[in-house]
């Protein structure tokens, strides 16, 4: 261990209670999403922590008075740059969720922090701030550029971290501190989809026969039943990518078709006319989305060629969008990742002086915004305190100890990659 590197943990170990000042400050605002709409005094009043570091700031709106912040730190030039980035917004809280104490009211008990978010992911974002904090105690030169970014709206599938690259801020590594218990992750991508049957008539019960009878004469069907070859075509397929796609890091069977939704009918009166099912499909690190929904396409339009039914009315689709809540779909690109990238060995090597552990590399069982970074070219990890088994769930924590951990590990990351 280096004496610079030494300096930093001890820097940390200092600052253990800005540490959980600012994780429990941050649990406070109600940021829950959904109802979402609730981040603007949370953003607002995390730039002043950011610009007390001498951070850049910049807030602006992905919707209306719900704001991305991206906090800039310029190097002395000529070094590698850095994105840290995390979600403000966290999971909902159920009106009949039964708290030991209130989600919003952070109580510091036993080394642990617990309330909404402290775990998922305002944690994170802390130690992010600590990392940085310790090392301008320290007065360590970063030659590359830092951004830190709280974006909104991940819980739902939201553009905040696609907006903060539209808005052009891109840099050589991208880390988010999700939860991943110190694994370094890559993930799989998901993507939602509807599936509309829809028939061009709408035809009484009474004539149901007509439909389905010897001749009856009538060219008709039931969009509920013609959903069912549907449904079990997506199984076939399901059970086909099972069989035939792998990823070194992705659990077998990672690639899923779920139906989750079904939606028919309109009354008893009457043959359903119109039936829709939404599907969330898991895919591989390596996989491309729209790859993916080319093939479900083609696999299912060649499964409606065999009934002469669907053969003339075949499926439609509607995949993705912006909001599980406002546009009842999204999508998350995957994030392969390379474990001997250079940014990738820097972070395991700092892991290891601040723990003594090789930290894990693996396929993240869940997906954040890292795969927007992917997307955008930039290579990105998950890395960060915490556990996935402790996110949404009821009485949420994390430890404080894991919170330094973190910090100390992104302070020797940031130090060493940027300088
Ligand atoms: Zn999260």
């Amino acid at each position: 261990m280096s004496s610079i590197q030494k300096k930093l943990m001890e820097a940390v170990d200092e600052s253990r209670d800005y540490l959980i000042q600012l994780t429990s400050d941050l649990v406070r605002f109600n940021t829950a999403n959904p109802p979402a709409h609730n981040t603007i005094e949370a953003q607002t009043w995390f730039a002043t922590k950011l610009n007390e570091l001498n951070f850049r700031t910049e807030l602006f709106d992905v919707f209306p008075s719900e704001p991305d912040l991206v906090g800039s730190l310029s190097g002395s030039g000529g070094g590698r740059s850095i994105i840290l980035n995390g979600h403000m917004d966290v999971a909902e809280v159920r009106p009949d969720e039964k708290w030991d104490t209130g989600p919003f009211q952070p109580v510091l008990k036993n080394g642990r922090i617990y309330g909404r978010g402290t775990d998922d992911m305002k944690g994170g974002l802390a130690a992010c701030l600590s990392a940085i904090r310790a090392i301008q105690s320290v007065g360590v030169k970063l030659r590359g550029d830092v951004f830190l970014e709280s974006v909104i709206g991940e819980e739902a599938g939201e553009p905040g971290t696609v907006r903060c690259l539209e808005r052009g801020y891109k840099a050589d590594f991208a880390l988010i501190p999700e939860p991943s218990e110190f694994n370094i992750c890559g993930q799989g991508g998901v993507i939602t989809g509807w599936i509309t049957i829809k028939s061009p008539q709408t035809i009484h019960d009474g004539a149901r026969r007509l439909c389905i009878h010897a001749g009856g004469g009538l060219d008709g069907a039931n969009a509920i039943e013609k959903m069912m070859k549907i449904i079990v075509a997506l199984q076939e397929l399901e059970r086909h990518w099972a069989v035939v796609k792998s990823h070194p890091m992705a659990a077998p069977g990672t690639t899923t078709i779920n139906p989750a939704v079904i939606e028919g009918g309109r009354h008893p009166a009457f043959m359903a006319d119109e039936c829709k099912l939404w599907v969330t499909i898991h895919f591989l690190p390596s996989e491309d989305y729209e790859k993916v929904i080319q093939d479900v396409e083609e696999y299912l339009l060649d499964v409606a060629k065999t009934d002469p039914w669907l053969r003339n009315n075949p499926p439609k689709f509607k995949w993705g969008g912006t909001s599980m809540f406002r546009d009842k779909g999204e999508v998350f690109p995957p994030a392969d990742i390379d474990p001997n990238h250079p940014a990738v060995k820097i972070l395991a090597k700092a892991h290891k002086v601040a723990t003594g552990a090789e930290p894990p590399i693996s396929c993240l069982p869940s997906v954040t915004d890292s795969g927007w970074f992917a997307k955008a070219g930039i290579p990105v990890v998950i890395y960060g305190p915490g556990s996935l088994k402790r996110a949404h769930i009821v009485n949420e924590y994390v430890e404080v100890g894991e919170l330094v951990t973190a910090a100390k590990t992104i302070a020797l990351t940031v130090a060493d990659w940027c300088s």
